[in-house]
């Protein structure tokens, strides 16, 4: 009740798209009688969650923030949702964001957008913006988002909030309405760490299906999320903390910061990484191609609105159906996406592309060799206002430049809160581990925050 009653009272922020008000008193009576009856407590017994709009939950609504799904409801729960839900949660509703998971601002939702809670002039962040407000505002205990090029860690950033990306393959895309599926990941936020762990024990591990979710044993995130004894050796790239496009105040908040985990005995180091200026265009075309792959089942047919324009042949009805049902980001991706896929050009940017990741990724191993945690910015400003970016499609893009590096290579990654900018508004460091090393990545972050 209590949460029903934030939810209501912080309506102006939009960051719910739907509450499920029936059904999660339902559930909470459900687990309040179970604990009067003697069972035992589950472990997310009466949890409070908030899943973004792009996450199937049987009986209810989806839509990735689109017209064109507006109409959608999902005949099956996604892995992550149904674990969820047998750990005791209570899940309170769907939460805004980008149509389909793509943005970085919250501006592409078909519902309008989310307002940041400490600034409503200010962005929230995307793709996950209204699954980052529920967790700021105090509207849900934690959240479920997606992440594919930072779409949880930079809208935790642009909170003052945790946000997890877990590793490619950590936790089943099963029932995740699909955007890049070789990037595109279930992520956690939070408040504290120990909540963002409790979350991941439950909704990681194999799955029947989604064979891209690994077999790898789960370890126990929560009885050993005690900070390391022994000094890290955390790296960062040099030509991260020197790109032009980051703000001053961030790039001296994150050396002195730096300079302090030196004094705590921790070693700190700059490694070179050429590769730096290739991840933005990479991540776009490989993106882009897969999501026009992925997004070519929403035709009005299996999928998806269905116009009311008469149409003479099957291509035209369509081109109707896609034309009114996508918003003008999604148009601009699938366009992108299809471009480079195309006989002509398929060599040129598609195969290249994917040569930049396998580099991308073997060098990412030879780092981890000589280091325990990358550390880097969350994203290169704090929040920005509203409509600032819209304009610049490549501007906005342009932003994600130091999250997209963990999804291209599949790396764990996380957002903390540490920071504040003269402007008022919190920034994050982003700190990453080698893949499955999810629970030194929340060690570490219990040392950090
Ligand atoms: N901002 C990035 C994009 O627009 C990331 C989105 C995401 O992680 N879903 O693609």
């Amino acid at each position: 009740e209590f949460y029903l009653q934030r939810i209501a009272a912080e309506k102006h922020l939009n960051a719910f798209v739907e509450v499920f008000e029936s059904d999660a008193r339902r559930q909470a009576g459900e687990l309040d009688k179970a604990i009067r009856s003697g069972q035992p407590l589950l472990p997310l017994h009466g949890v409070i969650i908030g899943i973004k709009d792009v996450l199937c939950y049987e009986g209810h609504k989806v839509s990735a923030a689109s017209r064109m799904l507006e109409e959608f409801t999902a005949p099956y729960s996604a892995t992550a949702i149904r674990k969820l839900l047998d750990a005791g949660a209570i899940i309170i509703g769907r939460l805004n964001c980008d149509e389909f998971a793509m943005g970085s601002s919250n501006e592409n939702s078909a519902y309008g957008p989310t307002l940041n809670a400490l600034d409503n002039s200010r962005v929230p962040g995307g793709s996950s913006g209204g699954s980052a407000v529920a967790v700021q505002a105090g509207l849900c205990m934690v959240s479920l988002g997606s992440d594919t090029g930072g779409s949880v860690r930079q809208p935790a950033d642009f909170c003052g909030i945790i946000g997890l990306k877990p590793s490619y393959g950590r936790v089943s895309r099963y029932g995740l309405i699909a955007y890049a599926s070789s990037f595109d990941q279930v992520g956690i936020f939070g408040k504290n760490v120990p909540d963002v762990a409790s979350v991941l024990q439950v909704i990681s591990g194999a799955d029947p299906f989604d064979s891209t979710a690994s077999p790898r044993q789960v370890p126990d995130y929560i009885s050993d999320l005690k900070p390391s004894a022994t000094p890290i050796r955390f790296a960062y790239f040099r030509d991260a903390v020197e790109h032009p496009s980051l703000d001053p105040e961030i790039r001296a908040a994150l050396l002195s910061y730096f300079d302090r985990l030196r004094q705590a005995g921790h070693t700190v180091e700059p490694v070179e990484f050429p590769l730096m200026k290739y991840i933005v265009p990479t991540y776009y075309i490989l993106t882009t191609a897969e999501a026009s792959s992925n997004l070519s089942r929403f035709d009005g047919v299996r999928y998806g609105h269905r116009s009311k324009q008469a149409f003479s042949d099957l291509a035209e009805f369509y081109a109707h159906n896609r034309s009114e049902g996508f918003g003008p980001e999604v148009k601009r991706r699938i366009m992108l996406g299809s471009f480079v896929l195309s006989a002509g050009y398929y060599d040129a940017y598609f195969t290249r592309a994917q040569q930049v990741r396998r580099r991308l990724v073997d060098q990412t191993q030879l780092i981890f060799k000589d280091f325990d945690v990358i550390l880097s910015p969350t994203a290169p400003t704090p929040a920005f206002r509203f409509g600032e970016k819209t304009e610049d499609p490549i501007a906005m893009y342009l932003g994600d430049i130091y999250t997209v590096f963990a999804n291209l290579t599949g790396v764990p990654a996380i957002s903390l809160p540490i920071f504040w900018h003269s402007n008022g508004m919190p920034f994050g460091l982003q700190a990453m581990t080698n893949r499955f090393e999810e629970l030194s990545l929340l060690q570490v972050s219990e040392l950090l925050a």
